[in-house]
């Protein structure tokens, strides 16, 4: 039965089917968009007409902002979760529930904080979902063309989604009542065409690019920065303009790209910007297989049966050099591990990992890319010869991360070590 907020709320203008550019059918401005399209011929820019969808889906930036129009003068809260679709339960939230009985009752409460949409749900009248897969954050050679698109079964995916949210504030892990629960389902997507996003168009190329385009200093050129020079400046750019068009309350990004959310707090900051203003940029726990803890991503489905057998070995290898960092005492008497320590036993484990595939003759190609240890203040590498005790109490976490390919697959994973509630919240 749909409950009586979201009836109401589908009866509100929020819901107009006749503004141009929503769609719960086919709608032709897709197609002309795609008529329109002059650079960047790949399949990401070929706009077919959305999919059928309970779930209002609005392609254009004009149509979207009528809709938020409505919101803000109706007070209501957006929260706002930005993908490039293929989802999965990273995205959406594995089902952490705990169950309990209050009042002879049975509850379902949600822990909010471990969930990314469903976080959302639970903080927000509203919630917006983007799916768009940004062609600038991808270099020439990357994976732009074969990158997973499951439009159509995201879609259904997202429309089952609901949380039955207290109406009191759920990141206080208050108890909710019967009566004060209501039932919360994603309010819109927004889908829109490269060239809704890019009116100029976009070249992959960086030297090619022409326009604007937002640029991170310096947070952007470590780790992943390093690894895939360009790829924050695609980000970057994609995302103020997702905030210029959403207007978000709050936002969501997930632990899982670290230095990304963390980017984008500095950008939002740096920026100026009020939707959303830095404290409401909020970074939530990395969702893994609860089987081998491998870290859940759309390019998992990359992976033959081989590649996923060892595919938890990067997260092995991060917690090897966690256990190393955090041994000892602690004291000033240097009984920690340094860092160039605690790297090395991650990637002698990665090594071994390689040589007992190779013995069980797997046929996998395991190839380290990174593993690094950054302060998350300033993203700055670690000194070989830091230690937990060295850098002090005081110091901000350290992020510890890594990259590694599977056969063509890139996989990326990070652990955060000391006080991390500055930064996961
Ligand atoms: P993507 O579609 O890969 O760009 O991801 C969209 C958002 O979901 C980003 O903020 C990601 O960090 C987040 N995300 C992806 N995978 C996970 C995961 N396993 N756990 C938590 N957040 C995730």
């Amino acid at each position: 039965m749909f409950p009586f907020y979201l009836s109401h709320l589908c009866q509100a203008p929020y819901f107009t089917p006749g503004a141009l550019g929503f769609h719960r059918s086919p709608h032709p401005i897709s197609i002309l968009s795609r008529k329109l399209m002059s650079t960047a011929t790949t399949r990401s820019n070929i706009s077919l007409p959305p999919p059928e969808s309970d779930i209002p889906i609005f392609t254009t930036v004009a149509s979207y902002r009528e809709w938020r129009r409505k919101a803000f003068i109706e007070n209501r809260s957006v929260g706002f979760v930005p993908t490039m679709g293929a989802l999965h339960e990273g995205h959406l939230g594995l089902g952490v529930y705990i169950y309990f009985i209050h009042l002879n009752h049975l509850l379902i409460y949600i822990d909010p904080s471990s969930l990314i949409l469903r976080r959302s749900l639970s903080e927000n009248d509203l919630t917006v979902l983007s799916i768009f897969v940004n062609p600038a954050q991808f270099a020439p050679h990357e994976d732009l063309e074969t990158y997973p698109r499951t439009l159509e079964r995201d879609l259904k995916v997202l429309a089952e989604q609901q949380v039955v949210a207290s109406n009191s504030d759920m990141s206080s892990n208050s108890i909710p009542t019967l009566d004060s629960n209501q039932v919360k389902r994603p309010s819109a997507v927004f889908l829109p065409s490269v060239r809704e996003m890019y009116p100029g168009g976009i070249e992959q190329e960086i030297v090619k690019q022409r326009g604007t385009f937002v640029e991170v200093t310096a947070y952007g050129e470590q780790m992943e920065g390093k690894s895939r020079p360009g790829f924050f400046r695609g980000v970057a750019t994609v995302v103020t303009k997702l905030f210029n068009v959403i207007q978000p309350t709050n936002a969501y990004f997930g632990q899982k790209d670290i230095q990304q959310a963390l980017l984008l707090r500095h950008m939002v900051t740096d920026l100026l910007l009020s939707h959303p203003s830095p404290d409401h940029l909020h970074i939530v726990p990395t969702a893994r297989d609860p089987s081998d803890n491998l870290a859940l991503s759309s390019r998992n489905a990359y992976l033959s049966p081989a590649g996923r057998k060892v595919a938890p070995t990067l997260y092995a290898a991060l917690k090897a050099a966690e256990e190393c960092w955090l041994a000892g005492e602690g004291d000033e008497g240097g009984k920690n591990k340094n860092k160039k320590e605690c790297v090395e036993i991650a990637r002698a484990l990665v090594e071994r990992r390689i040589e007992e595939a190779r013995d069980h003759g797997l046929d996998v190609e395991i190839t380290l890319d990174y593993i690094e240890m950054n302060d998350a203040g300033t993203f700055e590498i670690l000194d070989d010869s830091d230690t937990r005790s060295s850098r002090g109490n005081e110091a901000a976490p350290v992020i510890l991360s890594g990259a590694m390919w599977v056969d063509r697959t890139r996989l990326i994973d990070n652990l955060l070590l000391g006080d991390f509630g500055t930064v996961v919240r």
